[in-house]
């Protein structure tokens, strides 16, 4: 993901010009938005721990906090070999901007161990999430920095993490992270939020268009939970999923694929790779998958995926960005020239922190809520948001993502501006 964090600028650049028209005051404008493009905090350590062969190693670990104008910072932890200082400060910087779009009071953080988790044992995984946390835990909090799971973290590493922080800090402070077991204080709902949010967003979409979901044809790419979610709950509500894939291949047919069936192969095989011969679908590629002539393609596994090398053979009519970043700017241009519509990442994968922010809200006030109460709360809450950006996108004829930011930097600029100083 090089260069991620100059793309970030770059769409922050491209509503300034709109935004500026809301700001009397050029100078202090432009004061707070360049002060936009600077992270509060940067960490960086190189921790060590102890192997099972008695041997040290040492990986690089990052905290980068964007901004907290209008919240504590908040944002995952991600443990993956590609983990950059430039990747997790664009993740942070897309956080600030995601959680201004759904209006969660919390500001932008991420975080981040260069590491290949595949290749460290149990007993390694939690010695080094339990060092992460050490490491970390002057500097964050419920009402400071409230982290969360990412690519390849998750419950378990939260619990470690949770027992870490609150061994050095002598209180049981469960709002400190996210995304925790529910013994520990995690939310119902937390596991299907992301798929279920970026639901909601189709469902508001195709009502929007006029358009029927037993006449919708949508192609997936993923098969982890984000795109499993979202195929289960758009199947579920009469839509025809034609195609889905993993990193492996995906299966494609015009009558659409079942869902379940497909889940189930993929937990006994470990791959579609290794399930194709079980099923009379055709089997495509991941670049064949994002080609298929669709009415709304939905990229749910890396970003990055549609860039200026593959756009123009897309042909769906929309995109609905589950992943994060899953479209180049390069991408999106021709995309746009092509007429397809996008709706962007800040908003469609937004369930997730979403509920997050629910859990925090339990924890805080010592409070349970029921499964049907967090996903009421989560569809008012992303309908509103769609309708917001739906609207600021037709009155001042801009693309749906450019609604997002314009909406979302003007909450964050609002909030910095008053705040002062
Ligand atoms: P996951 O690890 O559960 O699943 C990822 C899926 O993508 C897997 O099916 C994997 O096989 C597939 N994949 C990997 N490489 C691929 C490739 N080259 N081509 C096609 N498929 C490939 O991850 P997830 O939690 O489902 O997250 C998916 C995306 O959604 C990520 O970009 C993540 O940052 C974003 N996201 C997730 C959440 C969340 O709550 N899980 C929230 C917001 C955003």
């Amino acid at each position: 993901m090089a260069g991620a964090f100059s793309n970030a600028k770059a769409q922050l650049d491209s509503i300034s010009t709109l935004l500026a028209k809301d700001y009397p005051d050029k100078k202090l404008f432009n004061l707070y938005l360049s002060r936009l493009k600077k992270h509060s905090r940067i960490l960086k350590k190189n921790i060590t721990i102890l192997l099972d062969s008695g041997k040290y190693a040492s990986f690089l670990a990052y905290r980068i906090q964007h901004n907290d104008a209008r919240g504590p910072f908040k944002g995952g932890i991600r443990f993956h070999p590609g983990v950059s200082e430039d990747e997790v400060k664009a993740l942070s910087f897309w956080m600030s901007i995601k959680c201004a779009v759904v209006g969660i009071p919390f500001g932008g953080a991420k975080g981040g161990i260069k590491v290949e988790p595949k290749k460290l044992s149990l007993s390694e995984l939690e010695r080094l999430s339990k060092a992460y946390a050490e490491f970390v835990s002057p500097y964050i909090g419920e009402n400071t920095d409230v982290p969360a799971p990412d690519v390849n973290t998750g419950e378990r590493e939260m619990a470690w993490m949770l027992t870490a922080f609150e061994k050095k800090s002598g209180r049981h402070s469960p709002g400190t992270f996210t995304g925790k077991p529910i013994a520990l204080g995690g939310s119902q709902g937390r596991t299907e939020a992301t798929g279920l949010g970026g639901f909601i967003v189709l469902q508001a979409y195709l009502k929007m268009k006029k358009l029927l979901p037993r006449k919708t044809t949508i192609a997936i790419q993923g098969f982890g939970n984000v795109g499993y979610w979202f195929a289960n709950l758009a199947d579920a509500a009469g839509c025809k999923v034609v195609a889905i894939s993993d990193s492996s291949g995906g299966f494609f047919s015009r009558m659409g694929v079942d869902i379940d069936k497909l889940s189930l192969l993929k937990k006994q095989l470990g791959s579609f790779e290794k399930a194709r011969k079980s099923l009379k679908y055709d089997f495509i590629t991941n670049e064949e998958l994002l080609k298929l002539k669709v009415d709304i393609l939905v990229p749910a596994a890396l970003e990055n995926a549609i860039d200026k090398g593959n756009a123009r053979e897309v042909c769906a009519k929309t995109i609905i960005e589950m992943a994060n970043g899953p479209v180049t700017r390069e991408g999106e241009e021709i995309l746009l020239k092509k007429g397809i519509e996008i709706v962007p990442d800040v908003l469609s994968n937004a369930g997730g922190v979403t509920v997050s922010y629910f859990e925090w809200v339990q924890n805080n006030e010592g409070d349970c809520w029921t499964k049907d109460k967090v996903n009421s709360e989560l569809k008012k809450i992303m309908e509103k948001s769609f309708m917001e950006i739906y609207t600021v996108s037709k009155e001042k004829k801009i693309t749906y993502r450019m609604a997002a930011y314009y909406l979302a930097v003007k909450r964050i600029l609002d909030a910095m501006i008053l705040r002062g100083g």
